[in-house]
């Protein structure tokens, strides 16, 4: 094994280590031995010379990202078994050999042990994010540990890192096909079709982590005029319809994901009482006085940065008093918000202060997160970035 270099922590910073938090901090470092380069694997001391971790060093603020507590020799096997523990729990959770479902989250980050990690899984083609250069490093391990858990069924593997990864200009990294080259295939989720490219789509292709919540959206559609807005490529208006919705419409300002969203109605509910609108969301939402009784608000991250919070938080109000105050009488509204650092409280705060100013009367019918094929490591609370609320408004 190569000589690896050694990060020997201030006395009272392996706190967080002894919590099991996957990160630390520049600060909590007194001194490290040898001469690491970003991605390296790295040893972790703390201040009595005692090993209590290995991980991937990185140049910034999180400077270490803990791949295992203990020692561990960081190899192919090491990556096997990482990313069959992170599959075996997508087979417990029955993602994995699902009739009618095809599309899951194989590895999650921190949530699933495996920092900077991100693998989702379309209907035999895998796309990874790397958010570490450590990570994209082993991306030889990971691809071989791939191909053995799936058989080597894996039509295409599309590494979508170039945007993802922090100073890239280290690694120089293009996105591209490792294996395959396929950049499109048409999924299935609860039965319903949808076309996804991961090659020229968001993130990884698709929202993978609203299903559970696009399903919960169908038992509370059956007649009603569905507004989805912010619909990227249609998930919560393709379930609406087949939960019976008398009519459905969708909103999003990019154009490419409206004519995605009419594509994949017309893959499921070609004659559906739909039509989706390229327009800006608050524009749009300036006049739906009573035309809806059932409306989904599911915004991109208003917030990136906690110095940002305040901004956000007042962007969550703005959207949900909108369609609070607009909404019909016995109206439904699920709203979101994928912020990860904006936390439940908060926006639940936000989603307050809209209902106080709108004057309209409002319960919590549930409190809604990510999917189980996006766990949260109960020590890294901030991988719990979905929150939700499905609103009954009088
Ligand atoms: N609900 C979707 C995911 C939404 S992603 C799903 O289940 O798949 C957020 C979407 O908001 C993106 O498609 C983006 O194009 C759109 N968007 C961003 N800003 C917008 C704005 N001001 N008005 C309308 N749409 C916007």
């Amino acid at each position: 094994m190569e000589k690896r270099s050694k990060v020997i922590l201030k006395s009272g910073k392996d706190q967080s280590v002894l919590r099991r938090h996957p990160w630390l901090f520049s600060g909590a470092i007194k001194k490290i031995i040898g001469n690491p380069s970003e991605g390296d694997v790295v040893e972790v001391f703390n201040n009595k010379d005692e090993l209590i971790a290995v991980g991937h060093y990185q140049i910034g603020s999180i400077t270490i990202r803990i791949l295992h507590f203990g020692d561990a020799v960081v190899d192919d096997a090491f990556w096997f078994e990482k990313i069959s523990e992170a599959f075996r729990l997508r087979k417990e959770i029955g993602v994995f050999d699902s009739d009618n479902t095809n599309v899951y989250r194989i590895v999650n980050a921190e949530g699933d042990n495996l920092p900077g990690l991100i693998i989702d899984y379309y209907n035999g083609n895998v796309v990874m994010q790397i958010h570490s250069i450590g990570m994209y490093n082993a991306r030889k391990s990971i691809l071989s540990a791939l191909e053995r858990i799936y058989d080597n069924k894996i039509i295409t593997l599309y590494d979508k890192s170039e945007n993802t990864l922090p100073f890239k200009g280290s690694v120089d990294a293009k996105s591209e096909f490792i294996l395959g080259d396929a950049s499109n295939a048409v999924v299935s989720e609860y039965g319903l079709k949808f076309h996804v490219n991961w090659v020229h789509g968001q993130k990884t292709g698709f929202f993978i982590d609203q299903r559970e919540n696009r399903r919960l959206l169908m038992k509370y559609s059956k007649n009603r005029n569905v507004l989805n807005v912010f619909c990227y490529t249609g998930g919560f208006s393709v379930y609406a319809v087949q939960g019976g919705a008398n009519m459905v419409h969708s909103v999003d300002s990019s154009s490419k994901a409206i004519d995605l969203v009419n594509e994949n109605m017309k893959l499921n509910y070609p004659q559906a009482n739909h039509q989706a609108f390229a327009v800006d969301a608050f524009k749009y939402m300036e006049g739906i006085q009573n035309k809806y009784d059932l409306i989904v608000l599911d915004p991109p991250a208003f917030a990136k940065h906690h110095n940002v919070l305040h901004n956000a938080l007042q962007g969550y109000k703005r959207l949900n008093q909108q369609a609070l105050e607009q909404i019909s009488s016995g109206g439904i509204l699920f709203t979101f918000s994928c912020s990860q650092v904006v936390s439940k409280e908060n926006f639940r705060k936000s989603v307050f202060a809209a209902a106080v100013n709108a004057k309209r009367n409002v319960r919590i019918l549930h409190q809604l997160n990510q999917p189980a094929d996006h766990p949260v490591n109960i020590c890294h609370p901030e991988g719990e970035y979905l929150k939700g609320l499905v609103l009954y408004v009088n």
